[in-house]
């Protein structure tokens, strides 16, 4: 799924036919960037790497079957959320019922009817681009765009779970905002949402590793997930954290001794075994956070686990 819905949509031909590539290509280029594979193979390993919108393939090839490539694109966690056609010369109640049983939205028969494959091609990939729009704006928050409280309570119980099956450190960082009811209280509500995007996008720029989450917790707080992440990575990564926002200078007349918009950042970075919970591993970087907030503000503190 892209992120960037100015995208052309990618559609992924896999036939062992090149002839029926190249006449499914022509057919469909207007629609989006067309990829192709000819083997199931070889399709299978493009529809994980790039995660095409639209998939048509061809139900009898060589070595791996339609049928068989279907149900492993479809049991992809990544690839498997794709609109997939079956392509086939059986034009049978049967196979219909397999190619729909498989996974596949539609059923193309050959041979080819060119405006009947355009047409289903293009509502198919209107459907399904409608449907990546929605779970884009399921996960997001309205107001700063980030990610949302549910997206990240979702992707945070399976990072978890991954990192005590793997053995690897996981760390959390909570952020509010400093004095932010009285940054309300003298520009107003308006302003302060403005300082509340700009804080947003500060701290989202910050955290842009592969598999890093940062998303809007409530109100005027954020949360980061960091995946493969110690305590001493976490620690520099809450202090350049905090940095970033000083770095963008907001005026804040109520903020105490620095005149400017900070945030506090509470932390808790280790290796999850069969006893932690993650809502134990939220409630270490809570503490961390108040910890921060007691001892001055616009700083960043890391609390262990005993
Ligand atoms: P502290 O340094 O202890 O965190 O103080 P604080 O004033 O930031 O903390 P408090 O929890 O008392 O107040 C949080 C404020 O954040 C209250 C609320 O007006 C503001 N806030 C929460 N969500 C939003 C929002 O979406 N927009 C705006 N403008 N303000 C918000
Ligand atoms: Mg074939
Ligand atoms: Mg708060
Ligand atoms: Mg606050």
């Amino acid at each position: 799924m892209t992120d960037d819905p100015l995208e052309p949509a990618l559609i992924l031909i896999i036939d062992d036919n090149v002839g029926m590539i190249r006449l499914l290509s022509s057919l469909l280029s207007e629609q989006g960037q067309i990829l192709f594979a000819t083997s199931g193979e070889a399709g299978l390993k493009i529809a994980r790497e790039r995660r095409p919108q639209l998939i048509l393939l061809d139900v009898e090839m060589a070595g791996m079957d339609g049928y068989e490539v279907c149900r492993r694109i479809k049991a992809d966690p990544d690839a498997g959320n794709c609109a997939l056609i079956f392509v086939t010369a059986h034009d049978s109640m049967e196979s219909e019922v397999a190619a729909l049983e498989a996974g596949a939205v539609d059923f193309i028969s050959k041979p080819l009817n060119p405006p009947v494959v355009r047409a289903r091609v293009r509502t198919h990939l209107k459907l399904q681009l409608h449907a990546e729009a929605m779970v884009r704006l399921a996960n997001r928050d309205g107001l700063t765009g980030l990610f949302n409280r549910r997206y990240f309570n979702e992707m945070a119980e399976k990072e978890f779970q991954r990192s005590r099956r793997q053995a690897l450190p996981l760390a959390l960082a909570f952020v509010d905002i400093d004095h932010f009811k009285a940054y309300n209280d003298s520009y107003g509500h308006q302003a302060g949402d403005t300082a509340l995007v700009q804080v947003a996008q500060a701290i989202c720029a910050a955290t842009r590793r592969p598999g890093e989450v940062m998303a809007r917790y409530g109100g005027e707080e954020f949360v980061a997930l960091l995946p493969h992440t110690n305590a001493d990575e976490a620690t520099r990564y809450g202090e350049w954290l905090v940095e970033c926002v000083r770095g963008l200078q907001m005026e804040h007349a109520h903020a105490g001794a620095s005149g400017h918009v900070s945030i506090s950042v509470g932390m808790t970075a280790f290796v999850p075994n069969r006893d932690d919970t993650l809502a134990g591993m939220i409630e270490l970087a809570d503490q961390a956070l108040y910890l921060a907030k007691s001892s001055g503000r616009d700083r960043a503190i890391l609390k262990l686990k005993l």
